[in-house]
């Protein structure tokens, strides 16, 4: 049984400040993933729960200890990382065991039994009399899992641990990783730059931007109900467009297009995460947040009441299972995804609806959404 709580962590490097006071509690048995782009203190963050690098303010408890000066080897806690972190010249199975046996901890019966267990379940038997240099990529991250749960720690740490795989090998080892946290149930915190990674693996998912924590939910309701801008771009790909309005009378109003707004007392999706809080003016800058896949190219004898918009096609790329196009609609620039073999040319002007119950609006200051 792990929870850890982070109470207004905060990490300095000189003048950098990489986790800027952040708050956030994983509970027992969640698999919670850290998202965000570059630079944003995700692996920091974990570090610090990990204890490689020493906190420069607040508090990090695991089952309501104190564990915010404690040695890295105290916290019963495995890290996971991106370069596999093995020894070279050691056997899989010399590499599984070595932290055991160090420790002095355990007998050899029990780091024997511990080990054909995790072999087991790694469906790395045949890897353990192997040296690293003789195991694919897949394989030593296997191992480095191995090396992990042998230790049956109270929390798995896991540092971009599949990004060093190509691509079809991660979303084999995604589907591994999920089956061995839902046979396990440990506790995991998985950091990643990876959108897709932290949607598919994520029971939670943190996103962080410059030291801060953007949002933390459901991946659905994140995809669903960003708080803010931020989010709404960072989750999803194709992006959400982002088109600048004003606001008038309930009325979004582009250089293009006039579209009647939900009011903020009567939201378009549920009020979520503090969004749909901020007042929303009469009169103001905005910015409206529509999907690319909720855009319609509608049949032109269809009536269903909603405003058309006109979209110049600049691009057409056919994905397969979705044709993508990159249009203008007036002087903003929108990708519009439409169904494959639909007969659009570059070049065309097409008159698109939107799903109104998935408009999104934003702050134009803040960025904040108002739903
Ligand atoms: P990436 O995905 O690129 O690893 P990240 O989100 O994990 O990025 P961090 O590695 O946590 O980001 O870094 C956050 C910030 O702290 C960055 O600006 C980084 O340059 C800085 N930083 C991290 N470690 C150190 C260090 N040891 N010394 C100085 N600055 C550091």
């Amino acid at each position: 049984m792990t929870t850890v709580t982070l109470q207004n962590l905060r990490k300095e490097f000189g003048d950098v400040v990489a986790v800027k006071g952040i708050d956030l509690e994983i509970e027992d048995g969640e698999f919670l993933v850290i998202v965000g782009p570059s630079g944003c203190g995700k692996s920091t963050t974990l570090r610090l729960l990990a204890g490689l690098e020493a906190t420069t303010g607040g508090r990090i408890e695991m089952d309501e200890r104190d564990v915010t000066g404690v040695e890295p080897k105290d916290r019963n806690v495995a890290m996971v990382f991106q370069n596999y972190a093995l020894y070279p010249h050691m056997t899989g199975r010399r590499n599984i065991t070595f932290g055991m046996k160090s420790s002095g901890d355990f007998t050899d019966e029990e780091i024997e039994r511990r080990v054909e267990d995790a072999a087991e379940t790694l469906d790395i038997v045949d890897l353990l009399d192997r040296k690293p240099e003789a195991m694919s990529g897949g394989e030593r991250q296997r191992v480095a899992l191995g090396r992990a749960i042998v230790r049956d720690p109270d929390a798995f740490l896991m540092d971009e641990p599949l990004s060093n795989l190509d691509a079809k090998l991660r979303i084999q080892m995604r589907a591994e990783l999920a089956r061995l946290h839902s046979a396990l149930e440990t506790t995991t915190v998985y950091v990643t730059h990876d959108q897709t990674e932290a949607m598919t693996l994520g029971e939670r998912v943190v996103v962080m931007n410059d030291g801060q924590i953007m949002q933390v939910d459901e991946p659905q309701a994140l995809y669903d109900f960003p708080a803010n801008r931020f989010v709404a771009e960072f989750i999803g790909d194709p992006a959400m467009n982002m088109i600048p309005v004003d606001i008038e009378d309930g009325r979004a109003v582009h250089d293009a297009f006039t579209l009647p707004l939900p009011s903020v007392d009567e939201p378009a999706s549920t009020d979520r995460n503090g969004a749909g809080d901020a007042p929303l003016g009469d009169t103001q800058r905005a910015v409206l947040g529509i999907r690319p896949e909720d855009f319609h190219l509608p049949d032109a004898r269809s009536d269903d009441g909603l405003p058309r918009i006109d979209a110049e096609v600049n691009v057409r790329e056919p994905l397969g299972d979705s044709l993508l196009l990159h249009c203008s609609i007036g002087a903003t620039s929108c990708n519009i995804q439409a169904a494959p073999r639909t007969a659009v040319r570059a070049g065309e002007t097409v008159s698109v609806t939107y799903d109104p119950a998935r408009l999104h609006l934003f702050d134009a200051e803040t960025g904040d959404a108002f739903y």
